[in-house]
């Protein structure tokens, strides 16, 4: 457990399995921050591409993805990125479970978080997350906050990567010298940085945060669940 070294951590989280994860992951590797990559495994194909403001948004390999990926965490997005909130029960499942068993089977490992499509959650939807056996699942409502948080099945990230009271939080995060542990947690996607320009901007955040000593860097699991170990394993 991370807080038996540390007091403080930082885990970032993009979702969609996309083509600008490459040059994001160049970016995450040069400063040695880790990350999670929530993905769907049933639009591994080019059929799924789809555009923003004219920029070609192309889904990755699988194949691409296992190299890709190494070192970071893989996290399940449900099969087909659907509004969860509007499906059976029976749908919700097959749309966890499927890319539980279908991410286990590509990338040899189980996953134990997911990041909820469009942000869409209630109540029903927590309860068939709670059931496939997955131990976090990530909402897009931004907490500003870095404590630690309990349910984990309805976490709030700190804020998205362009978050303008971002710079903010970060300086109170770093200046916190109190004794409860504190969590940074952004997230995105890599795509944003094509349509929005933002590449100099992270390349220029991920420099800021990185390289504290005092400062956990870990994949969303090693940060947020208790039983991991610093080195991955549950
Ligand atoms: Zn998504």
């Amino acid at each position: 457990m991370w807080q038996n070294k540390y007091k403080k951590a930082i885990t970032l989280s993009y979702d969609d399995g996309i083509k600008q994860d490459i040059r994001l992951i160049q970016l995450l590797n040069k400063y040695h921050l880790k990350a999670t990559f929530n993905i769907n495994t049933g639009l591994s194909d080019s059929s799924f591409d789809f555009f923003i403001e004219g920029h070609h948004i192309e889904h990755l390999s699988f194949e691409d993805m296992i190299s890709l990926y190494h070192g970071h965490e893989i996290a399940v997005h449900t099969v087909t990125h659907p509004f969860l909130t509007n499906l059976s029960d029976r749908e919700i499942e097959k749309e966890i479970v499927d890319d539980i068993t279908n991410i286990d089977h590509i990338f040899k490992q189980k996953p134990v978080g997911m990041a909820y499509p469009y942000g869409s959650y209630d109540d029903r939807v927590v309860d068939c997350v709670k059931a496939s056996g997955l131990k976090y699942a990530r909402t897009v409502e931004s907490s500003y906050q870095t404590i630690q948080q309990t349910d984990l099945l309805r976490f709030k990230p700190t804020c998205h990567h362009n978050d303008p009271k971002l710079d903010e939080i970060i300086n109170q995060f770093f200046a916190y010298e109190g004794d409860e542990p504190q969590i940074l947690y952004l997230w995105g996607h890599s795509y944003e940085a094509d349509v929005d320009q933002l590449w100099d901007y992270l390349d220029n955040l991920f420099n800021n945060i990185s390289g504290h000593n005092d400062v956990f860097y870990g994949t969303n699991k090693e940060v947020l669940l208790q039983n991991v170990s610093l080195d991955g394993n549950i």
